[in-house]
């Protein structure tokens, strides 16, 4: 996918801040941060958008979960928590169209 930017991130074409990554999921830090830790979590394989998602996905997006967790526990939120969540599609406000997980933490948030 020579033109997803998180691809590109992916396969070290682009910087990025990494966090963490793994054989299925890289997580690197948000370039327009929203709070006090904001970090992407990402799959490794180009998924488009929750509203393509298959049941082939399960696993992979299961992984990314699994990730935020290690995140959180690295960071050193496993026990305050943090909020991980994804836009899905135009009216999600979803702007980049490889499915990612924003870990956000640092912060009580409103709503
Ligand atoms: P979304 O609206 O869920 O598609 O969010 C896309 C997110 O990706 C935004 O929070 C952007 O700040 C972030 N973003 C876009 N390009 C990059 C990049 N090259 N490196 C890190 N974060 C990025
Ligand atoms: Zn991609």
């Amino acid at each position: 996918m020579i033109d997803c930017p998180f691809c590109r991130i992916v396969a070290r074409q682009s910087p990025a801040d990494i966090e963490y990554e793994d054989d299925a999921v890289v997580a690197f830090k948000d370039i327009y941060p929203k709070a006090p830790v904001h970090i992407l979590i990402v799959p490794r394989r180009h998924i488009p958008s929750i509203l393509e998602l298959t049941p082939q996905d399960a696993e992979t997006i299961g992984r990314c979960f699994v990730a935020a967790r290690a995140i959180g526990e690295a960071k050193g939120f496993g026990e305050r928590g943090y909020r991980v969540s994804v836009n899905c599609g135009p009216d999600g406000g979803q702007v980049v169209y490889h499915v990612h997980f924003h870990f956000t933490a640092g912060r009580r948030r409103e709503g």
